[in-house]
């Protein structure tokens, strides 16, 4: 059996389709059933600033804590819950829990920025916005303390309504990324055009630079481009201190990686200690 195509070119999914294309049905209704009973988390990777080496904020990464599986990372079920509205109802919950995290943290005196993954599917929700200031709002968190990372494809999809949604959510103060920048399709003539904070250069460029002086050269040319559009540059992956400090001089702005910290639940996120208040009498 194959997928049926109809005249709006919308793909109804069937059995049978090639394995790449295959949706685990009975994984997908148990994610739809954990992520209703909470069965969610939420670890948080540091970012940090590359010449001062302190913590600047914090990405929101999604896993499954799973009754009999353990700890699931989004590999294992993100794919298909993106093929199906289940990503629509997990983003919502996403997006609370880290705005929840941020103020929790910032009733503890700590000022930690957050980045959230947002996939294509729900910037093409008219309510989309809406819903993000509303949260904000809710949580009483200062929308400059959260950033949305979506990735090319996601821009690509739907270039004029993705722009237009992000500008929006810009004007109110959101920041936002565009993640694995140099994977995608992104022509380079697009992106002037979109409102756009941060570059995340992608992994794969980041784990080869020392052996490939061609993703060298491509590094210090998303860096140059960057910098002349006004974007901070952001470099994930990195695994050893050589690659940090090239990174930092060739002249990126922000690091996350293994080598400065994993992903760690929010109470091993490795917060500055508060300076105690000092009053003067
Ligand atoms: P991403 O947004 O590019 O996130 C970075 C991924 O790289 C994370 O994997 C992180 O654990 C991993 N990583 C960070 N530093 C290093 C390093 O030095 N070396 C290596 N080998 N890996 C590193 P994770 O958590 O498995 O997430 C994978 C992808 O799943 C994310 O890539 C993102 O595209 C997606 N994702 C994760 N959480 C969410 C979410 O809440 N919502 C959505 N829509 N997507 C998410
Ligand atoms: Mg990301
Ligand atoms: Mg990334
Ligand atoms: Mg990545």
């Amino acid at each position: 059996r194959r997928a049926k195509q109809d005249r709006t070119g919308v793909v109804e999914w069937t059995p049978g389709l090639d394995s790449t294309q295959r949706v685990d049905l009975r994984q997908l209704t148990e994610l739809r059933t954990g992520l209703r009973a909470g069965h969610l988390r939420l670890h948080y990777q540091p970012l940090h600033d590359a010449t001062t080496r302190e913590m600047h904020g914090v990405e929101a990464l999604v896993r499954w804590q799973h009754p009999q599986r353990g700890l699931l990372p989004p590999g294992v079920f993100l794919p298909d819950a993106e093929r199906s509205d289940v990503i629509l109802e997990l983003t919502d919950w996403v997006l609370a829990e880290a705005l929840h995290q941020a103020a929790a943290w910032k009733r503890d005196g700590h000022h930690v920025p957050v980045s959230v993954n947002l996939p294509a599917a729900y910037l093409a929700q008219d309510r989309a916005v809406r819903t993000i200031l509303a949260m904000l709002e809710l949580e009483r968190v200062s929308p400059d303390l959260l950033t949305v990372e979506i990735t090319e494809t996601a821009v690509l999809t739907n270039p004029d309504q993705v722009a237009a949604q992000l500008s929006e959510l810009r004007l109110r103060g959101v920041r936002v990324a565009i993640d694995d920048f140099g994977t995608g399709y992104t022509s380079l003539g697009l992106l002037p055009r979109l409102p756009i904070d941060e570059l995340k250069i992608d992994r794969s460029f980041v784990v080869q630079m020392h052996d490939s002086p061609a993703h060298a050269t491509i590094i210090d040319s998303v860096i140059a481009i960057a910098k002349a559009l006004g974007m901070k540059v952001v470099a994930e992956g990195v695994e050893d201190e050589q690659t940090a400090a090239d990174l930092a001089s060739a002249g990126v702005d922000l690091l996350q990686g293994f080598h400065l910290n994993r992903p760690t639940p929010p109470e091993a996120v490795p917060l500055l200690p508060v300076r105690p208040l000092v009053r003067i009498v």
